[in-house]
């Protein structure tokens, strides 16, 4: 038989659950309410459940608690980097950024990812397996829990395609902004996409107020194949075209967001013609330098560079931001942690002698 996740189901289906086992439907508020707003680490704590439930829960689902394998601090400015095991022994990483408006938590949205970006650190290596709705859950309930403090922001935007993982992303969402949950508000979620084009519109047909933010990098067709694999098999100008659609269907400015890469997409011409392909898209560009990756080339163009392509742009009338950067002193690209972390295990394992010396 295979096992209930219990931590994945919305509340009416939590309901129906606890119904067709004999309980009365009141346990199934109480248990959603230990679940997703006291964020239990077990069942045992959950103190008004019957020991005969708990039983049937131990029996019959799955419980899914994130172990924390490690966390970095930044020291100047507080900033978290989480790295957290399965329970079938995977790794996903997971940041916490501490804003004045509030706590802000990255999540992954799949172990690896197979959309293969050039510059991403999360795509050497392919992907592993889609998360649970509990899953990503989680990665915020085990930071909030771990700080002892709410959380009121959350960007999926973290190792992993999120609309590769369509169905258990919008659980997801779904939960995390439920009023019986954590009941953040959908405006302070965003998920960001490499572009996904018949999912983007399944997302804007759901009307949440969610942020979509999509990866642009590039400002022609050509160039963003040359970055991104995925863009062969879509047109950026139906990409645009599906933005204006989200937007007419949700209400919700777009988020374009352009990683920075010097002598690849960071010219005056880039900048110009960046302008012209988002017309008059409501949107708002996001500028990143690009983070590094040890395996990969791509270099952060210099400071003045990054500046004047802002500049330009907001000469076309674009409204125009540069990513700040968090946790510089733990830096390294999303997924490299992760990365880290596994070569030393697989290290570990053709070299065990060297466990000690490492320690
Ligand atoms: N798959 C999703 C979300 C995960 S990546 C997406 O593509 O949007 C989150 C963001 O970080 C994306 O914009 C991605 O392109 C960007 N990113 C990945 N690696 C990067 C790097 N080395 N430097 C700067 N941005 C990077």
């Amino acid at each position: 038989m295979t096992k209930t996740d219990i931590k994945s189901l919305p509340y009416e289906e939590l309901e129906q659950w606890i119904l067709a086992n004999g309980e009365k439907k009141y346990r199934a508020a109480q248990l959603y309410q230990w679940m997703h707003q006291k964020l239990a680490g077990n069942p045992d704590a959950m103190t008004n459940i019957p020991g005969s439930l708990k039983i049937k829960i131990r029996e019959s689902c799955v419980f899914t608690v994130l172990k924390q394998a490690a966390c970095q601090v930044s020291a100047q400015d507080g900033t978290r980097k989480y790295l957290f095991q399965l329970a079938d022994g995977n790794m996903v990483e997971s940041v916490l950024m501490r804003y004045k408006h509030g706590n802000s938590v990255c999540i992954s949205s799949q172990v690896g990812c197979r959309m293969g970006c050039r510059f991403c650190a999360s795509a050497i290596d392919g992907l592993v397996r889609n998360l649970t709705p509990a899953e990503m859950l989680e990665q915020v309930y085990r930071i909030s829990s771990d700080i002892g403090e709410r959380i009121s922001h959350v960007v999926v935007m973290g190792t992993g395609e999120p609309l590769d993982n369509y169905e258990n992303l919008l659980i997801f969402l779904r939960m995390l902004t439920d009023e019986y949950g954590l009941n953040i508000s959908q405006r302070n979620v965003t998920v960001s996409t490499c572009g996904l084009v018949p999912k983007i519109c399944a997302l804007a047909k759901e009307k949440l107020q969610i942020t979509l933010a999509l990866s642009l990098h590039a400002s022609s067709q050509e160039k963003r194949e040359r970055l991104m694999p995925v863009a062969k098999s879509c047109d950026i100008q139906e990409l645009m075209d599906v933005c204006r659609y989200y937007f007419e269907e949700t209400g919700r400015r777009i988020t374009l967001e352009y990683s920075l890469i010097a002598g690849e997409n960071d010219t005056k011409e880039d900048a110009a013609e960046l302008a012209k392909l988002i017309g008059d898209l409501n949107c708002h560009v996001n500028l990143i330098p690009v983070n590094p990756v040890r395996e990969c080339n791509y270099r952060q163009p210099d400071r003045r560079a990054v500046l004047v392509f802002k500049n330009l742009l907001e000469k076309y009338q674009k409204t125009v931001t540069i990513r700040k950067e968090m946790g510089r002193d733990i830096d390294g690209a999303c997924g490299q942690l992760r990365r880290s972390y596994a070569e030393q295990s697989a290290s570990l394992r053709a070299f065990p002698e060297r466990q000690d010396s490492q320690r």
